[in-house]
């Protein structure tokens, strides 16, 4: 692991810790001023990034590794003793005692919260059998149809690529209710583990996405590992800072698309496919909705959505359009201006 090979430094010291680093130890300080005057640990982050700043390994600052900064003791020169109880490092400290005690107990205050809201909220939201499966599509613009209730407090779908704080998004326009499509979508289904050949066309499917499943495994460890190496690189100066944070971003885009494929592709390979016709229906009426998308997954290659009947209690024909596997591919959805 070549980030291993070499101890990291510590942001704000040099490498052995006998020195600040003064630039980085009073942008530190700043940082930490802010947090401790009420500021967000990703406000904090973005602080240090605007002032130019960038990890010792090259990545760009993060509400995550900014709270994993300000948690380690040597900022403030101390280091945990024998009984785990902090003691002087024996070496400088960035910020003063007191404000790490304030660090702490700020996070202390933080987790207490937390804990509290889930305790007075304690009930799950309604199970979205299909949100995150990229199974269920809208039908106008081909994006992936999430579960969101709506302003009435119903459980439905609706097209992700609406506006939402982070970004504005350009659809949005499509929304169904949660229990008429998955109602729809079990009755289609059941219906087609009757028919002749089903478990042999199920084997089929899941022989495939166990290879797209492998894949999908290989390329991430081939992003990880390259991850890894940026480190190493940087500490032997055969490449910047800032081009290995740009390389660790893009690199972490992939790694999430890569997690988020192998979440689905392990969902479909898990699902049972070798009882009889009668014990996969028994399976379905009794499966929890996450292993039910898994057998919908090697059934269909897509389901979209189409616009209109907003309230109604029953499907339009053509409203909802199942793409078989044992068919041809559909064709990609072309965005509709
Ligand atoms: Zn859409």
């Amino acid at each position: 692991m070549g980030r291993d090979a070499v101890a990291a430094r510590l942001f704000g010291f040099t490498p052995d810790k006998s020195a600040l680093v003064a630039d980085e130890a009073q942008a530190l300080r700043e940082a930490v001023e802010l947090r401790i005057n009420g500021g967000t640990r990703a406000g904090a982050a973005a602080r240090l990034n605007a002032l130019g700043f960038v990890g010792t390994l090259g990545s760009t600052f993060t509400g995550k590794t900014v709270a994993r900064l300000f948690r380690t003791p040597a900022i403030a020169g101390l280091k945990p003793g024998p009984d785990g109880k902090l003691i002087d490092a024996g070496h400088p400290g960035a910020i003063t005692l007191e404000q790490f005690a304030q660090l702490q107990a700020m996070d202390a205050a933080e987790d207490e919260k937390r804990d509290a809201s889930r305790k007075a909220n304690p009930q799950p939201d309604y199970d979205y059998a299909f949100s995150s499966t990229d199974l269920v599509v809208c039908g106008l613009c081909g994006a992936n149809q999430q579960g969101l209730r709506t302003n009435a407090g119903n459980p439905g779908y609706c097209c992700s690529a609406g506006p939402r704080a982070d970004r504005p998004g350009d659809c949005g326009r499509v929304r169904i209710s949660a229990e008429i499509l998955e109602d729809h979508l079990g009755e289609e289904i059941v219906a087609r583990l009757m028919e002749p050949g089903t478990q042999k066309a199920l084997e089929k499917a899941r022989g495939e996405l166990e290879k797209q499943l492998a894949a999908a495994r290989a390329d991430l460890e081939t992003v990880g590992q390259g991850l890894d190496n940026l480190g190493g690189m940087v500490l032997r100066h055969e490449i910047t800072a800032a081009s290995a944070a740009k390389a660790r971003q893009e690199g972490a885009q992939q790694q999430k698309a890569l997690r988020r494929r192998i979440r689905i592709l392990e969902r479909a390979a898990a699902t049972p496919v070798s009882g009889s016709v009668q014990e996969l229906v028994t399976w379905w009426n009794s499966a929890p909705s996450q292993a039910k998308a898994g057998l919908a997954m090697l059934m269909l290659h897509r389901v979209d959505v189409h616009p209109g009947g907003q309230g109604a209690r029953k499907l339009k024909p053509g409203r909802v359009v199942l793409w078989w596997r044992d068919r041809p591919a559909p064709p990609p959805i072309r965005r509709v201006a």
